[in-house]
């Protein structure tokens, strides 16, 4: 395997990084998670757009043009030959000292990685999953903007934490006002009376690519959908109810805080928008040369 480290390729043993990386020290860094479905980058520019607003937002200088970026993932992923696989690039504010300052970091560390993923077992795209909501809370956007896909995922931990102690695999996090915000690294959607609802990025939700593009899926459809604050009693008297992201893909949600969604299995609605998004995600994307193409099942 390889691994892109600040302009080298390296072994994935040989990618290490220093202990003084503000990364490390302060989750002072962004990062992005990319896949590739059938030698195809799903939605490659939206990450990479995503990751150089994240950036600026944060005033961290990316050592490379979003070019130059963008044609290093194609290459890592060339590189290691997979077809179907998840990419994670991370940008920190780099090597420093102990000092919390930016600004003695002299350069970003840059670290590309590409391995297969499977985040939720396979049985459970089948069954669907049961979710609780936390106690954990959505950062205000007002304090750091949810656009920002920062290092900073604290929250996220905790509610991962809240979800493993109440014996689930994913949970549903609020804003400060009680609004539904999103999972711990995924989007929500409801279907109610026939209509798509999810959170605007303002409740506190990260505008997910996923997210976006089952939007796009579902308005060709003929779906009504849209972006409007909703309570957890929505979610409990929802039709259905869905998960989205990069590494979960779409997941439908059965169980809510021991309320059971609709008959208790996944939704038509929903299978139909995992089809369109299974057949979406093979004819998209930036095609890698050199790796197999045609492979997703
Ligand atoms: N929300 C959070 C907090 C995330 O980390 C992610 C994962 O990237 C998502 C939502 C889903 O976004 P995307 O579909 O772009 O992966």
């Amino acid at each position: 395997q390889w691994i892109f480290l600040n302009d080298d390729f390296v072994k994935k043993e040989d990618a290490k990084i220093s202990v003084y990386d503000h990364g490390f020290l302060y989750g002072d860094g962004v990062f992005e998670g990319i896949r590739v479905y059938s030698g195809n980058i799903f939605r490659m520019k939206e990450h990479m757009d995503r990751l150089y607003q994240s950036a600026k937002s944060i005033m961290l200088t990316i050592p490379y043009t979003q070019e130059e970026l963008t044609e290093l993932v194609v290459e890592t992923v060339s590189k290691n030959g997979l077809s179907d696989a998840y990419i994670r690039l991370v940008v920190s504010r780099g090597t420093g000292d102990l000092g919390l300052d930016p600004y003695n970091c002299k350069r970003a560390n840059t670290v590309i990685i590409v391995e297969p993923l499977s985040i939720f077992p396979k049985h459970l795209y089948e069954t669907g999953i049961d979710i609780v909501t936390v106690a954990t809370r959505r950062n205000r956007p007002d304090v750091l903007s949810p656009k920002v896909k920062s290092l900073n995922y604290l929250n996220n931990v905790l509610v991962k934490i809240e979800a493993h102690l109440a014996n689930v695999s994913e949970a549903l996090m609020l804003n400060d006002q009680g609004y539904v915000a999103e999972g711990s690294a995924d989007n929500v959607f409801i279907l109610k009376n026939g209509k798509l609802l999810t959170p605007p990025g303002y409740i506190g939700a990260l505008e997910g690519i996923t997210r976006n593009a089952i939007i796009d899926i579902a308005n060709e459809l003929g779906y009504e959908v849209r972006e409007e604050p909703f309570t957890r009693h929505d979610v409990y008297t929802a039709d259905e109810v869905f998960l989205t992201g990069t590494a979960a893909e779409v997941i439908a949600v059965v169980k809510v805080d021991g309320r059971t969604i609709g008959e208790g299995v996944p939704g038509e609605e929903t299978k139909k928008l995992l089809k369109a998004f299974r057949k979406k995600v093979v004819e998209e994307g930036v095609k890698v040369e050199n790796i197999p193409q045609g492979l997703h099942v």
